[in-house]
């Protein structure tokens, strides 16, 4: 049974190599309030709707469920410092979108879905166009009535690219609520160690590291995505090529994820 669908997410895994642009624009509105955020904490909920992102982190600084107009408060702020920065983090991940070509010249469609919202959205896809990425489907959270963890997105996803059924088709993604939208749709799950939100670095702080680091960071990464439920996980979404094969064998043989 062939893979009919690869549904991508952007930041960390298409685009944005270390998911910077989302953790540097939630420190900055959060310190404008006087609340300081760490890398960590700002990566936790990574990759959920960027209000309900917003939330959760008040939620955790404040040791409770917050106010609402807290939340507008801060979200009204987010949305024009993030668009503002957007530009600056979209360069496409290295031989993603050969990735994607060679994909589609075996007939799977291409997806993606996002924690951000459709203005924001459409800045990445128009600089990825740019670049020779372009999925025949973009979805956020807003068009599915919901973002990750819940499934909305992927199976609004599978009614667009006229894919079907869900276990032939997988999400890659960076974070633990891609590999938890996945799952939630019955979809195949493999996340990206080297790029993403895990290891948190553009492709050059990576690269300057000692390898022996390195080495340390993706087996670190590897193993946290692992435990949070991903089926495979690799080191960037440009090495997926080989598990078109691997999943379809596991298909054949009647397995399911
Ligand atoms: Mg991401």
């Amino acid at each position: 049974m062939p893979i009919t669908a690869v549904i991508l997410d952007w930041a960390g895994t298409a685009v944005d190599h270390g998911s910077l642009a989302p953790v540097r624009t939630l420190q900055k509105v959060f310190s404008m309030r006087g609340i300081a955020v760490s890398e960590e904490e700002a990566r936790r909920d990574m990759g959920i709707p960027k209000r309900d992102h917003i939330r959760a982190l008040l939620a955790l600084k404040r040791g409770g469920p917050p106010a609402e107009a807290d939340v507008d408060d801060l979200y009204a702020a987010f949305i024009p410092m993030q668009m503002a920065c957007l530009e600056e983090y979209a360069t496409v991940i290295p031989g993603v979108a050969e990735m994607a070509g060679r994909l589609r010249a075996r007939g799977i469609k291409i997806g993606s879905t996002t924690g951000y919202t459709r203005p924001m959205l459409d800045v990445l896809l128009a600089r990825a166009a740019a670049q020779g990425y372009t999925p025949d489907c973009a979805l956020c959270p807003e068009d599915a009535g919901g973002g990750r963890p819940a499934p909305w997105m992927c199976y609004l996803s599978a009614i667009r690219l006229g894919t079907y059924p869900m276990h032939t088709m997988v999400k890659i993604g960076d974070t633990i609520s891609d590999i938890e939208e996945g799952r939630n749709a019955g979809m195949w799950t493999v996340a990206v160690a080297r790029t993403g939100n895990m290891i948190g670095l553009s492709e050059t702080d990576f690269a300057a590291l000692a390898p022996a680091a390195q080495v340390t960071l993706v087996q670190s990464a590897r193993a946290r995505l692992h435990d949070a439920g991903a089926e495979f996980v690799i080191d960037s979404a440009a090495d997926f090529d080989p598990l078109v094969d691997e999943i379809e064998a596991r298909l054949a043989k009647g397995l399911r994820p």
